[in-house]
C-alpha cells in the first residue's frame, strides 16, 4: 500500500525525515499538498511565494517520477478521502510548531489513527525541538544568552541525503492544478517587479549557502550590519519554506569554523535565534498575538492602521531616508536587511508611537521570507514588549544609525529617487512596484520628516516614563 507524504512547509528532497519515511520499504508515495485554512490565511508576499515554492517543488518531484497532488479543503476530509481513494496506509508530516498548525496536526493525528492509519509527525523546521530544551529548573529560557549556552554543543543531525529511489503509485488521484489556485493573486508587483530578487527551490538555497560559506562567512562578523552590501546568507527566505534544513546550515557553519573561518560562530549564533524565537512561540503562544510582558498591556500605543502617520511609514515616506529606504527595499523585493528592520520597528512603535502589532502585519504582507516566530520575536523586541527586549528607552536614532552602517549613503541611494539629480535604477522601480492610490511619485520633492527625530523620541520617552515595567 502506498504512504500520503504531508507536503506543507518543507519544500525539499534531502533531508527530508517525513519523504523518506512515506518511501520506507520501497513504498509508493503520494506527495500531497492540501491548500486549507492557514494557507489562504497567509499574508499577500508569503503566499505568492508558497504559489512559486510549489511549482517549483512539483517539478523536482516529477523529476523523481512522482507527482505532487494538490487539494483543497479541511486536512482531515482531505486526508481520509485520499486514505479511501488510494488505500494508503501511513501519512508522514514535517511537523509545525505554531498553535494553529500545532492544532490541525493534533486533529489530523486523531482522525487518521482512530482509522487505523499510521499518522506521524518528522523533525526537520527545527534542529532542537522547543520541549527538550529546558532549564535547570525545568522551565523554559526566556533570555537568548543561556538559551545559546544550552544548545550549543548538542548534537544536530547529519542531514539525510536524497531518497535514492522513489517510487510512484500505480496510479495517480486526482490533483486540482496550482494555476487554479491564484495563490498571492493580490501580488500584482509579484511577478513584474519582486520575482527577480526571488531565489526559488533547493538548488537555488544549497547554492546560496555554498556561495555564503565560501565568500562571506569568514566576514561575516562585520559585513551583516552594513546594510548595503551584500554579506548576509539570504537564506531566511529558503528555511521558510523549508527548502533548506536548518541542520544543513548549521553543519556548512560547523565545518567553516573548523575551517577558522571567523564569523562563522556568529551564524550559529543567528541560526539559534530563529530556534530561540520558536522555542519562545511554543512554550508561549502569546508572543504571536499581544504584548509577551503583559504589564505592556497598559502602554499607550496608538492601534489605529489607518493613521497618517501609518501610511507613511508603510509607503516608505517618512521624511527619514533610512526608514524610507529600508521600507521600499521591502516592497520591491520582499525583504529587508535585519539592521533595517531593527530601525524601522524602533522607528513605528517608538517614534511614532503605534503598536508593533501593526507594523507585524505589514511584514507580513510583504515579506517573502516571512515566519511567525521570528516575525513575532523581532517587533516584541523592537517595541520592548518581548522576553529579552532592548529596552524601551534604547530608542534608535534612524540618522546616526544610518551614519554607522550606511556611511557612504549607498543603501540611501538605492532605495530613495527623490530630489536626486540621478536615481539609481532600484530607486525609480519603486516606482513601478506600488499601486496607483499611494500619493508617491518620483518627481516628488522628498518629503519633510512627518516626526522630528529628536521631538519622536522624546514623546515616546515621556509616554514611557512613570511606568511601573
Ligand atoms: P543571516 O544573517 O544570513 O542569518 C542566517 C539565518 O539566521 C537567517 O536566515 C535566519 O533564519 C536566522 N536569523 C538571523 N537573524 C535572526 C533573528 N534576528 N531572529 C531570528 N532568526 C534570525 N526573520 C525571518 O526569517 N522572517 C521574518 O518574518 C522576520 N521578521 C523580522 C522582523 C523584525 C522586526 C526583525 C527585527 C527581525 C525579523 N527577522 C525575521 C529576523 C532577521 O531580520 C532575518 O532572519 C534576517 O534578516 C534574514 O536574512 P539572512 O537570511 O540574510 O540572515
Amino acid at each position: 500500500a502506498p504512504a500520503l507524504y504531508w507536503v506543507r512547509r518543507d519544500l525539499r528532497l534531502s533531508d527530508n525525515a517525513a519523504l523518506r519515511a512515506a518511501a520506507e520499504g520501497g513504498r509508493p508515495v503520494i506527495p500531497v499538498f492540501i491548500r486549507d485554512s492557514l494557507a489562504e490565511g497567509l499574508g499577500t508576499a508569503p503566499q505568492w511565494r508558497l504559489g512559486l515554492g510549489l511549482g517549483h517543488f512539483a517539478e523536482a518531484l516529477d523529476g523523481k517520477g512522482l507527482r505532487l497532488v494538490l487539494r483543497s479543503g479541511d486536512p482531515v476530509d482531505c486526508l481520509q478521502a485520499l486514505v479511501r481513494e488510494t488505500g494508503a496506509e501511513a501519512v508522514h508530516w514535517t511537523r509545525a510548531y505554531d498553535p494553529d498548525s500545532v492544532a490541525r496536526d493534533k486533529a489530523v493525528k486523531a482522525a487518521l489513527e482512530a482509522q487505523g492509519i499510521t499518522a506521524q509527525s518528522h523533525t526537520g523546521h527545527l534542529m532542537f525541538q522547543p520541549w527538550t530544551v529546558e532549564t535547570r529548573t525545568g522551565g523554559y529560557y526566556k533570555v537568548y544568552t543561556p538559551f545559546w549556552k544550552a544548545v550549543r554543543g548538542l548534537a544536530v543531525n547529519d542531514p539525510l541525503p536524497v531518497p535514492a529511489t522513489l517510487k510512484a503509485p500505480a496510479s495517480w488521484p486526482d490533483s486540482e492544478k496550482l494555476d487554479d489556485w491564484r495563490l498571492g493573486a493580490g501580488m500584482r508587483r509579484g511577478a513584474r517587479v519582486v520575482r527577480p530578487y526571488v531565489r526559488l527551490g533547493e538548488r537555488a538555497a544549497q547554492s546560496r549557502l555554498g556561495a555564503f560559506m565560501a565568500s562571506k562567512v569568514a566576514d561575516y562578523g562585520r559585513a551583516r550590519d552594513a546594510v548595503a552590501e551584500d554579506g548576509t546568507s539570504c537564506l531566511s527566505e529558503n528555511l521558510s519554506l523549508g527548502e533548506i534544513t536548518p541542520a544543513q546550515c548549521w553543519h556548512a557553519g560547523r565545518r567553516a569554523m573548523e575551517e577558522g573561518k571567523a564569523g562563522a560562530e556568529t551564524f550559529l549564533k543567528e541560526l539559534v535565534w530563529r530556534e530561540f524565537a520558536y522555542h519562545l512561540m511554543w512554550h508561549s503562544p502569546r508572543l504571536l498575538t499581544g504584548n509577551w510582558r503583559e504589564d505592556w498591556d497598559a502602554f499607550p500605543w496608538n492601534e489605529d492602521a489607518r493613521l497618517r502617520e501609518v501610511r507613511a511609514w508603510k509607503q516608505g515616506r517618512t521624511g527619514v531616508p533610512f526608514v524610507d529606504a529600508a521600507m521600499r527595499e521591502m516592497y520591491v523585493t520582499g525583504r529587508m536587511h535585519n539592521r533595517a528592520r531593527m530601525i524601522v520597528a524602533s522607528y513605528l512603535t517608538k517614534h511614532l508611537m503605534c503598536h508593533w502589532k501593526i507594523g507585524l502585519e505589514w511584514f507580513e504582507d510583504c515579506l517573502i521570507d516571512w515566519d511567525p516566530a521570528s516575525n513575532a520575536l523581532g517587533w516584541q523586541w523592537s517595541a520592548g514588549s518581548g522576553p529579552d527586549a532592548a529596552p524601551y528607552f534604547r530608542v534608535f536614532n534612524p540618522e546616526t544609525q544610518a551614519e554607522k552602517f550606511d556611511s557612504e549613503g549607498r543603501y540611501r541611494d538605492r532605495w530613495i529617487a527623490e530630489g536626486r539629480r540621478t536615481a539609481t535604477e532600484t530607486a525609480l522601480s519603486y516606482f513601478d512596484a506600488i499601486p496607483e492610490s499611494w500619493p508617491i511619485s518620483a518627481r516628488d520633492d522628498y518629503p519633510e520628516p512627518i516626526v522630528g527625530v529628536k521631538e519622536g523620541r522624546e514623546k515616546a520617552l515621556a509616554a514611557y516614563q512613570g511606568r511601573d515595567f
